[in-house]
């Protein structure tokens, strides 16, 4: 049997309808260096999706292969209760440094779900400690994506993910949220208050005091087709989460390290949340990992007598493991050492600009959104009323395999069609992605 054969006989593919292996057979990844990554018959693929968002610096990267290989040796596993070790406690150290005001107390998770999951425990847990047991709701957002286990999936609002479990979801407080594109005050992006944050507004008068959290992609939700809107809709929800004791849990496990130009998404609206969730670029996509980091006020409402109860008595088998931490440490060296926030900014402008030029006025084109090296254009049947095509059509998927042909990673989201490369990405390939994407569009729609 070949590899493709012996894949479909063993493997279940994540977020797949198994069925269309049969017309698109998984592409089995030999190696991979930069921003390519090579078939068994070494055809590159310009991984512009960034492995699902987590490749930050290129696959492959020397220094942090060398840090994982540094550390194998040494360490590779350790229970984390009772015990630590330095790369963890470097990393923390280093972390607080970057990371907004008032996050001092970092909590370990071993994927993003998780740590999700412990932010909300972590929170419920908290009021009920402090006097107010009657706070037991979540507040979040339409569209919204928060992971796929039952409580970050009840936090989620993307049909799609979430519609067939329903019977099994906690019951949440759903906001209608921004939508720029198809904005129902008429406003632009760019040049609005937030009005629409009067939904929320609305929802914390009513559930404000049964609320523990209002969870939150600052800036970008991304799993909803890289949906962008503006830091005032963060500040006003900051002022509304102080108003009436509840928790904001920034998610930014997608939006994170330099993603949206800034080290953290958070940090355009200059607020601080009371969690912060991370992971994806965390490890620079070389080790699952991640951190619900939260502030010394939450962290003192467990600290008490064993015997008082109140400890947060959650854990993951693989919370804090070393090579993770040592790849996590890495990431923060290269950042700071490399100036890389400050290239991924320039790269940002190049690509904004080159898909601006290449895709304005384009007949199915209907939206064109970017912040900081995601740029995402949104196809619709009819741009002059904003008409999406008929799902059934597939259009995006059809799009991500014409580009596959041509050697571009390119998996799109619904009709939604993004880049979101590590941040390392040279001009060079951003014009021959841009190119790719043109024609693949063009083959399929034109
Ligand atoms: C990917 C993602 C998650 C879930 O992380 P996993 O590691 O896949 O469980 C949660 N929130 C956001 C915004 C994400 O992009």
């Amino acid at each position: 049997m070949n590899l493709i054969q012996s894949d479909l006989k063993y493997i279940w593919h994540p977020c797949s309808q198994m069925k269309d292996y049969e017309e698109l057979a998984p592409i089995i990844i030999d190696h991979a260096k930069g921003l390519y990554i090579y078939d068994t018959q070494n055809k590159p693929y310009a991984d512009v999706v960034s492995s699902w968002w987590c490749n930050l610096l290129g696959h492959c990267n020397e220094r942090i292969s060398d840090a994982i290989k540094q550390q194998l040796d040494k360490l590779e596993h350790v229970i984390f209760a009772n015990f630590s070790h330095t790369p963890a406690i470097n990393l923390c150290e280093r972390l607080s440094k970057k990371i907004p005001k008032g996050l001092t107390k970092f909590f370990f998770t071993d994927n993003g779900s998780s740590a999700i999951e412990a932010a909300m425990k972590m929170s419920f847990q908290y009021h009920y400690q402090t006097g107010n047991p009657q706070k037991k709701k979540f507040m979040a957002l339409s569209d919204a994506y928060h992971g796929e286990t039952l409580g970050a999936l009840s936090v989620g609002g993307v049909d799609l993910y979430s519609e067939i479990y329903k019977p099994l979801l906690l019951d949440i407080v759903r906001i209608e949220g921004p939508d720029c594109y198809r904005c129902k005050y008429g406003n632009f992006r760019d040049y609005c208050n937030a009005e629409c944050f009067e939904n929320a507004e609305k929802a914390f008068e009513k559930y404000g005091y049964e609320t523990s959290a209002f969870l939150v992609e600052p800036l970008v939700q991304a799993a909803a087709g890289m949906k962008i809107y503006p830091p005032a809709y963060l500040k006003k929800l900051r002022n509304c989460c102080n108003t009436y004791n509840v928790h904001l849990i920034a998610d930014e496990i997608a939006v994170g390290y330099g993603r949206t130009g800034k080290m953290f998404a958070c940090e355009h609206a200059q607020i601080s949340p009371d969690i912060m969730c991370l992971s994806k670029g965390l490890t620079g996509g070389y080790m699952p990992m991640a951190l619900a980091v939260t502030t010394d006020t939450i962290f003192n409402a467990f600290y008490a007598d064993y015997n008082d109860g109140k400890a947060f008595m959650h854990s993951h088998t693989y919370c804090g493991n070393p090579l993770a931490c040592s790849a996590a440490l890495e990431v923060l060296n290269i950042l700071d050492e490399e100036d890389i926030l400050e290239k991924a900014k320039l790269n940002g402008e190049y690509f904004h600009t080159l898909i601006q030029e290449t895709f304005s006025n384009h007949p199915y084109i209907g939206d064109i959104r970017n912040i900081g090296l995601i740029n995402a254009i949104e196809l619709v049947q009819d741009p002059s009323n904003k008409k999406s095509f008929e799902s059934k059509k597939r259009i995006g998927y059809e799009v991500y395999k014409e580009a596959l042909k041509m050697g571009v990673l390119l998996r799109p989201l619904g009709d939604v069609i993004y880049f979101n490369p590590p941040l390392i990405i040279e001009k060079k390939d951003m014009d021959l992605v841009t190119q790719v994407c043109r024609s693949a569009i063009k083959n399929i729609l034109e």
